[in-house]
């Protein structure tokens, strides 16, 4: 028997846009503030999980709601299940909407809201793809269990939850990235770098960097002008912006305090791609390091200046690494802490197969000058990888490419998407390629037509790992 899928996602598009818009019209956003025991992330979350976990039981789907942290639904009862990780919890709205970002608007065929694309659209996708296999009575061998995190956009604390109190299948997929799979992910791991407590001279204060995972845009560092006259500073930070063109900078003179505060601009970007930002931090140290430094001050910004000043590959503390299939490991320095009482670096590593925490410590602290050392900071994330050739990449891409002639390899990334979570699992759509990245942006849409392609690929895809 041959389905038509496309057919099959058309009966029930209008039902699916009206399910979507009441989904998300719920501002689920984390909301720690109005946290109570029946809400511990806040009831947006909660009252998101609520409604589409309602959607199921209207269509006659097992559910459970575990703890309004997280949730599943249900497609058959055998033992052998697969797994689909969406999250109905989204990032805050943000500036820059212009129409209200919980109050859908359908235009030139896109479907505008906060959540329509990350990751409440393709999240109904996949259940629609579930709800046509059983309004179809297809014999089915295997189960589907589409588990609904909380609180993906932070701290992951629903799907932990989840996984504290249930069993999680091994096998299955997130419909949180894009086609045709994602099948790998790098490592991710932070080091603090810490120096012994510096002597402060000339560089009082030096600071840079907001959160572990972003390039800093800014650094900026307060001098002693007592150790240097303020008209010298000034035409050294011409000269260095005139031989640097790709940064900006200023000195402002606070005479009160008898300080400069010299401050760079570089250009903010992802950790897992450091190269497409300009790290303010690292520029600021180059400029230090031409002055008049004292012996601590010279350990933490040579330091900076030499071994990690546009040195994405990890090459001068030794951690270069390439993997075939996983590319090469990035290094990305993003938080500086530099005063009387401390001096420490965090590094953000994404690394291929063939590392651990283990061997990266140990090569780091190989590298590092005299007193000072490096330790893990959180948590280490290993390498995720499924073999192309894998019977689970094989069937999704192939559904995939039959739906939609689109040939494209599945590819790996510097991390962290939810198909992590599973021992055996990708991220699989719902964003085709060449489409715009509007997750977590204003104005965040999914086009209508592309919504119920998905849905139709998920549904075919989803029987072929269960017929
Ligand atoms: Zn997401
Ligand atoms: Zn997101």
């Amino acid at each position: 028997m041959s389905i038509d899928w496309e057919k099959e996602v058309s009966h029930r598009s209008d039902e699916l846009i009206n399910d979507l818009s009441e989904l998300v019209s719920i501002d689920s956003s984390r909301d720690t503030e109005h946290k109570t025991s029946d809400f511990p992330l806040g009831p947006g979350p909660a009252k998101a999980l609520q409604t589409f976990l309602h959607f199921a039981d209207r269509d006659g789907f097992q559910t459970k709601n575990v703890d309004n942290l997280a949730g599943r639904i249900e497609l058959g009862d055998s033992d052998d299940a697969i797994a689909i990780l969406s999250h109905v919890d989204v990032v805050p709205e943000g500036p820059g909407w212009e129409t209200n970002p919980f109050e859908p608007v359908i235009k030139d065929g896109n479907f505008y809201a906060r959540g329509a694309s990350d990751d409440k659209g393709p999240g109904l996708a996949a259940y629609y793809a579930m709800k046509i296999i059983k309004e179809l009575n297809l014999p089915v061998k295997k189960s589907v269990q589409l588990i609904l995190g909380t609180d993906e956009e932070s701290e992951w604390v629903g799907i932990n939850h989840y996984m504290e109190k249930e069993t999680m299948p091994e096998t299955g997929f997130s419909p949180d990235a894009e086609f045709p799979a994602i099948n790998g992910e790098k490592g991710i791991v932070s080091f603090r770098v810490n120096f012994p407590t510096p002597t402060i001279s000339l560089v009082k204060n030096f600071a840079a960097g907001i959160r572990p995972n972003m390039v800093p845009q800014n650094a900026e560092a307060d001098l002693d002008l007592s150790a240097i006259s303020a008209e010298d500073l000034k035409a050294k930070l011409n000269d260095f912006l005139t031989a640097n063109k790709e940064i900006k900078g200023n000195i402002e003179i606070d005479s009160d305090n008898n300080i400069a505060k010299v401050q760079i601009i570089g250009k903010g970007a992802h950790a897992m791609e450091p190269f497409n930002g300009i790290n303010a931090a690292t520029y600021l140290a180059k400029f230090l390091v031409e002055l008049d430094l004292n012996a601590s001050e010279k350990l933490y910004f040579s330091f900076i200046a030499n071994d990690l000043h546009l040195d994405f590959a990890g090459k001068h503390l030794g951690i270069a690494n390439k993997d075939d299939v996983m590319g090469e490991l990035t290094l990305s320095p993003n938080i500086y802490e530099y005063d009387a009482t401390k001096a420490n670096i965090l590094l953000n590593i994404r690394y291929p197969k063939g590392d651990t925490g283990d061997t990266l410590t140990e090569k780091i602290n190989r590298a590092l000058p005299e007193n000072v050392s490096a330790v893990i900071e959180g948590h280490n994330q290993l390498p995720h990888f499924v073999a192309v050739n894998d019977p689970l990449v094989q069937a999704l891409v192939g559904a995939y490419r039959d739906h939609t002639g689109d040939d494209t390899e599945p590819f790996t990334v510097g991390g962290g998407t939810y198909g992590r979570i599973l021992k055996h699992g990708i991220a699989y759509g719902a964003m085709f390629p060449g489409d715009e990245n509007v997750m977590h942006q204003p104005n965040e849409y999914i086009n209508i037509d592309k919504l119920l392609k998905s849905t139709a690929v998920y549904a075919d895809a989803i029987y072929r790992l269960i017929k």
